[in-house]
Parts: C-alpha cells; sequence; structure tokens
C-alpha cells in the first residue's frame, strides 16, 4: 500500500498523486546553472531534492485538492505518450489508492498545456482520444489555450493533439481568466513566463493559505537562485520577474508552497536567511 503525502489547509485536504521520480543532471534541467553554487545549497537541498554529486531529483505527479464539496486535480502527469512513460498507468492506480475513480473527478485544472501535466487529460479507446475524466470540466486558461492552439512549433507542448484539443472537441473545456475563482477557497495565481498562460493555484481556508507553482518553478534551488532558467522556460525574462515576484510576496509568511515537480516530501517553506538569500525548508 502506497502511501500518499496529504495536506490539510483549513477545511480543504490535497493529497499527491505520483506518477514518477527521477534524478537528471544539473546541466540537463538547467544548462546555465553554476555547480559551485549548487555546493552552497547542498545543505538544505540533500537529501530530498538532490542526490549524488549533481542529480536533481524531480517528481512528476498531479495534486487532488478537495474544496467545498468539489474535486479538482491539478495537472494529469506525462501519461502513456512518451517512451519510458509506459508504466504511467501508475498515476490512475494511484488515484484510485487514494479512493477516487475517474468519474469522481469535477475539475481537472492545467496550470499550463506542456506534455507533462495534460498526459491523462485523455485516454486512448478505440484508436480516439477521449477524455478520461468524463465528469469533469476541464479548465484551460484561454491565453493559454490561444496560445498553443495558434502555435506552428507545439515545442513542449508536443502532445496537443492527442491530450489537449481532444477535450475542447468533447465540450468539456472551459477557457478561463488567469485569475479564475474555482470555488470560494481556490483561485488561481497569473504566473506567466514559463508558457504565456501559466498559472498557479492558491488555495485559502479558515486563514492557512497553500500554493500549488506549476512550472513557474520547477526545482526548489531555483527559490535561491532564481536566474536559473529550465529548457522549458518560454519568456526568460518574464519568467525571472513572477519567481522574484513570488518569493518576495510569500518568504517567511507561512504559506505552503507545495511544488509540482519537487520531490518527496514536495512542501515546504521559502525563507529568507539574512543576507545569505533565500532557500527553502521543509
Ligand atoms: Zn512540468
Amino acid at each position: 500500500m502506497i502511501e500518499l503525502l496529504q495536506w490539510r489547509i483549513g477545511d480543504t485536504r490535497i493529497t499527491c498523486i505520483p506518477e514518477s521520480c527521477q534524478s537528471y543532471p544539473l546541466k540537463n534541467i538547467i544548462p546555465d546553472a553554476n555547480a559551485d553554487r549548487l555546493e552552497v545549497h547542498r545543505s538544505w537541498l540533500a537529501p530530498h531534492f538532490l542526490e549524488g554529486q549533481d542529480g536533481l531529483l524531480i517528481s512528476v505527479h498531479g495534486l487532488l485538492v478537495e474544496s467545498r464539496g468539489k474535486r479538482i486535480l491539478v495537472d494529469t502527469c506525462i501519461g502513456p505518450h512518451m517512451p519510458g512513460h509506459e508504466n504511467s498507468i501508475v498515476f490512475l492506480k494511484n488515484l484510485e489508492a487514494a479512493g477516487f475513480s475517474p468519474g469522481d473527478i469535477d475539475v481537472v485544472m492545467c496550470t499550463h498545456l506542456h506534455f507533462d501535466h495534460v498526459g491523462w487529460n485523455t485516454t486512448l479507446i478505440d484508436g480516439q482520444w477521449v477524455p478520461t475524466f468524463p465528469n469533469a470540466r476541464y479548465l484551460y486558461a484561454r491565453r493559454e489555450w490561444d496560445h498553443w492552439n495558434n502555435a506552428r512549433d507545439k515545442g513542449f507542448a508536443m502532445t496537443f493533439a492527442e491530450c489537449v484539443s481532444p477535450v475542447m472537441e468533447a465540450g468539456l473545456v472551459d477557457l478561463i481568466d488567469m485569475d479564475h475563482a474555482i470555488t470560494e477557497e481556490v483561485r488561481l495565481l497569473p504566473t506567466p513566463g514559463h508558457t504565456p498562460g501559466h498559472v498557479s493555484v492558491l488555495i485559502d481556508s479558515r486563514g492557512e493559505q497553500a500554493i500549488i507553482t506549476g512550472d513557474m518553478v520547477f526545482h526548489p534551488v531555483q527559490w535561491a537562485e532564481v536566474n536559473w532558467l529550465t529548457g522549458g522556460d518560454g519568456d526568460r525574462d518574464q519568467a525571472v520577474e513572477t519567481r522574484c515576484r513570488i518569493r518576495d510576496r510569500y518568504a517567511d509568511t507561512g504559506v505552503l508552497i507545495i511544488g509540482t515537480h519537487f520531490a518527496s516530501p514536495t512542501a515546504g517553506y521559502i525563507s529568507k536567511n539574512g543576507d545569505e538569500g533565500y532557500w527553502f525548508k521543509v
């Protein structure tokens, strides 16, 4: 029996639904990273987020938010699309282990439309890609949809035709503003840069708050090194600006930060340590 990470924020409950976790060499994830700077942060990065000399641990998971009777699934992982990911059915098994079948999901919220966030939006049945969550409304930010729908080069949204547009064709998509409120406790935070319509999710209940990051930060080391960009950051200046804004706003506030690619324990707090700068406290 797998133990799923779970957090309570006021009246809401958030459950991590994992698909995979792997280590990648620093330079593969963050090409301009500096190995000496990584050493400076080793004491708080290891062992949760750093493996061996320079292996960044990267998790792929969805986050199920229960709020006001609604079951909101934030991001749907890579799914069965990429070579080496044939075992991604484990995501739906873990959802089942958390107590939910696909028919129980009310809302699927995609932080952005890159391949590792939309993979289980659809399932292949009789040669057709059909929505995996038949009773859900799928929420795409209008700006995000417009961007990738019009993009000739789909880039990291390379599974758009299999995972994103079939849901639109099935009539299950609502195109929303980037500050949309899903329930009274769950609303979106515009965090553009990684992609044009990228959003994070703010959970606010009974005086407690948490943020689901999406990819506005990919690895916790970027709270300390905000200028470190991943290969997926589309607009480099805006990605850094967004990361700085969120870091400055939420450091030392007690707001729980739940990373969309942060390895277990996945959640923690941005903290400022005087002149030594920022770090991530689990
Ligand atoms: Zn991602």
